[in-house]
């Protein structure tokens, strides 16, 4: 059988970046000798570490290096070191360089609880069961970038802040398309959520989205306010499959509903475009937990587990390693520290990466 081959750009990151993409890469690894796809790959350096060894947070080189690729794995960036840093070098800019370079305008975090880690959630348990949501997050547009924006003087001398909420209808249309098509991939379900009732730039969305979905009559379509969705997400959060929002709304509801898991060391995401993707832990460089071996891996392996769904195109592989994660917490019961609470058996990080590629190992094809 011929192997498909694959590029990926490895970019670790700054404080615990390195230790759980280690345990992502051993995995990949597994699935390369597993399902016969020729998976290579190609470490480069961002963040912090980047701006150590080259002055900038996003070399030349490794925006080369994205750009050359077919998808884009991270762990994370940042921490206390180059907190000090002016703004337009800290580690944090090289995400929002590589985003704007690879054009990717979908944020998808998928909310899952599994069984055995029910009992970290800050929420009742028979709220929580079986939860299985996608947000879709509109990512390049939204008042984080329009204008004008600033503090600024007006007439009478008194400071006003500014920003400015704007969708242009293009914008709206190819990130509904995104979102219609995963629902197709799941329950057939999407929820738009928006504040029509008091913003025109969310009436235009509304009507957009509505628009839409005449190509999609084998999705069922709701409209929610975003004040009624933060709500109905801690009151009932399974009536919900894919989620699609705006840049701002978005990115508070996705937080309010990573929470619902009870791990931030759980949540994988991908950032997608018209071409290449990036795959990324939800959470940060976790500086507090670096280099002492307790990192939770499983966020980063999940995420390679989004990239080969959505970017290699490998939905097989993909389900396998989200098996094989699932399988590690129920048949081996191992937990890193951060969901100890859910009770099971203490591991470091190297520790549960191997048990996942162990367990991907023994999975039937
Ligand atoms: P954080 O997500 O790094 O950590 C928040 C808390 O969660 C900490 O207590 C940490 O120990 C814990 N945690 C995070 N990941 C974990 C894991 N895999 N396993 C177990 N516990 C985990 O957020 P923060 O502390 O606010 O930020 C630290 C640095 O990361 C900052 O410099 C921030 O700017 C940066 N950051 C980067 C990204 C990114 O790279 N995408 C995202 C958010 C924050």
């Amino acid at each position: 059988m011929t192997n498909r081959q694959f590029q990926i750009a490895v970019f670790a990151g700054d404080g615990v970046g390195p230790e759980i993409m280690n345990e992502a890469l051993k995995v990949l690894s597994v699935v390369s000798d597993k399902y016969h796809i020729d998976v290579r790959w190609t470490q480069g350096l961002i963040g912090g570490s980047a701006y150590d060894a080259c002055g900038t947070p996003l070399p030349e080189e490794s925006l080369r290096l994205a750009l050359e690729s077919d998808a884009v794995l991270l762990g994370a960036v940042g921490g206390p070191k180059w907190e000090s840093l002016d703004y337009s070098v800290r580690p944090e800019r090289a995400l929002l360089g590589l985003r704007e370079k690879l054009g990717l305008f979908a944020n998808l975090r998928p909310v899952v609880v599994f069984d055995e880690l029910i009992d970290a959630s800050p929420l009742k348990k028979e709220v929580v069961q079986g939860i299985d949501i996608m947000i879709v997050r509109e990512l390049t547009g939204d008042i984080y970038f329009g204008r004008p924006r600033g503090v600024s003087l007006d007439a009478q001398n008194r400071r006003i802040g500014v920003n400015t909420m704007i969708y242009t209808e293009e914008e709206i249309r190819r990130i509904a398309v995104r979102a219609f098509e995963l629902a197709r991939t799941r329950k057939k379900k999407l929820m738009s959520v928006d504040k029509a009732n008091v913003l025109e730039t969310t009436e235009l969305w509304r009507e957009v989205v509505t628009q839409t979905g005449g190509d999609y009559p084998d999705v069922e379509l709701g409209h929610m306010y975003v004040d009624n969705c933060a709500m109905q997400l801690v009151r009932n959060p399974s009536q919900f499959d894919v989620i699609v929002t705006t840049n701002l709304f978005g990115d508070i509801l996705s937080d309010e509903a990573a929470m619902i898991t009870g791990s931030i060391g759980m949540l994988p995401s991908a950032s997608l475009g018209s071409g290449r993707g990036l795959y990324e832990p939800i959470h940060g460089s976790a500086p507090d937990i670096a280099g002492k071996d307790i990192a939770n891996p499983l966020a980063m392996i999940l995420s390679a587990a989004m990239m080969l769904r959505h970017s290699l195109n490998v939905p097989g592989a993909a389900a396998a390693v989200e098996k094989a994660v699932a399988g590690v917490l129920k048949e081996d019961g191992l937990r890193t520290a951060d969901i100890q609470s859910a009770g099971g058996r203490p591991a470091g990080t190297r520790e549960m990466g191997d048990a996942v590629a162990r367990k991907l190992q023994s999975l039937k094809e």
